[in-house]
């Protein structure tokens, strides 16, 4: 490294003690907060929300539009640093902070290449990775092309889905102008539907000087498009596992990412994986690194964008991570048992489906780290 870019990443670097800013106000935020709180850091929440998870465990909320140009820079002025929970805010936003001359981690090339389902599998396959089959749509005639070329499906928003909202699953011979209207008739792609051996997730982390740390693959099951489990050790081979930490990794360099990111993939019943979609933020499917690893993912991101080094991403024990969607907050703490760690957000109501908090359960702990 030359001096000179020692020197600049120093400057870069947020002192213990320092303001870290985290735009969104939701659960990820909420355990960032509580991470950054524990390597001695304040933390300025942003959101629309008046009442966030977030917000209430963190020293300062600015409750404000995502366009209100001021607020922004106030709160950047406020900052260290800042990053972001969720990708479905505007790039706007983050380009008002950087303009008040507070850094934003990670950058904006990850939000852009994130927010839009086509732009994002294009670029995924530009940085040389698989995806499933798949066709842009902009109306019931295309729709009904590429449901005659790929065969069964799913119609998917380009923007703002998550969840498994805003996609829908097709075969052929359904009707193509009606799954289009009732997906809002927006632009969307259709993605041809993969046999799936299993699905994984990559979480990287990635620090300031491009230094990379992976978790361990966990390997996740979703329902109806909403994550419902993820665990490690994966039952995958380890060539397998390999290949996807390369996935990550690829993609956090090509990026030149900072912070966390996960990356979902599909594993084929060859062997083969195929990139789904990337978050450019902590995870729901390293959820299980808090407790079953030295260091979590949520203080992993917080040092990484702080421009602190990385620490170790080594897992004590096997793990297996289970969401509480809805109503199954109500029965958490009886569900839980000794080896598990309940993790509740805060949430004020509950909605069928909602990310209510989650349950890791531990197990065989390791002799030796
Ligand atoms: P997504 O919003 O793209 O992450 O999709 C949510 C979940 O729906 C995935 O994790 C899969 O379980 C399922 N899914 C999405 N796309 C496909 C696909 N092309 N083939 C099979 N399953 C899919």
């Amino acid at each position: 490294m030359s001096s000179e870019l020692r020197g600049s990443q120093a400057e870069q670097f947020v002192p213990p003690g320092g303001v870290i800013g985290i735009v969104g106000g939701g659960q990820l935020g909420r355990m960032l907060a509580l991470a950054a709180a524990r390597i001695g850091l304040d933390v300025h929440i942003y959101a629309p929300e008046k009442d966030c998870p977030a917000g209430r465990v963190a020293a300062k909320t600015w409750s404000a539009a995502y366009d209100d140009a001021n607020a922004l820079a106030n709160f950047a002025r406020a900052c260290d640093v800042v990053t972001f929970e969720f990708e479905n805010i505007p790039v706007s936003a983050l380009r008002q902070i950087e303009a008040a001359g507070t850094p934003v981690r990670p950058g904006e090339a990850a939000l852009e290449n994130s927010q839009d389902r086509l732009v994002e599998k294009r670029f995924l396959k530009s940085i040389g990775l698989n995806t499933a089959e798949f066709r842009q749509v902009d109306g019931p005639a295309h729709l009904e092309t590429a449901l005659s070329h790929l065969g069964e499906g799913f119609l998917k928003t380009r923007r703002a889905g998550y969840d498994g909202k805003g996609q829908i699953r097709l075969v052929p011979g359904d009707d193509a102008a009606e799954a289009w209207a009732r997906l809002g008739g927006v632009p969307a792609i259709f993605e041809q539907r993969v046999a799936f051996a299993r699905e994984l997730s990559s979480v990287v982390a990635r620090g300031l000087d491009g230094t990379l740390k992976t978790y361990d693959i966990p390997e996740n099951t979703h329902e109806t498009g909403v994550l419902r489990q993820s665990r490690v050790p994966a039952d995958a081979s380890p060539a397998v596992l390999s290949d996807a930490r390369d996935a990550g990794e690829r993609l956090a360099d090509a990026l030149d990412y900072v912070g966390v990111l996960a990356l979902e993939l599909f594993e084929t019943e060859d062997g083969a994986l195929l990139a789904n979609e990337f978050a450019p933020r902590v995870h729901n499917t390293g959820h299980w690194t808090e407790d079953a690893c030295i260091t979590g993912q949520f203080e992993q991101h917080t040092r990484a964008v702080c421009g602190w080094p990385l620490a170790s991403t080594h897992r004590l024990c096997d793990a297996v991570m289970e969401n509480l969607l809805g109503d199954e907050v109500s029965t958490s703490l009886e569900r839980a048992n000794k080896r598990s760690v309940t993790r509740l957000y805060g949430k004020r109501e509950i909605a069928p489906g909602r990310k209510m908090g989650h349950l890791t359960h531990l197990k065989h702990p390791r002799a030796s780290a």
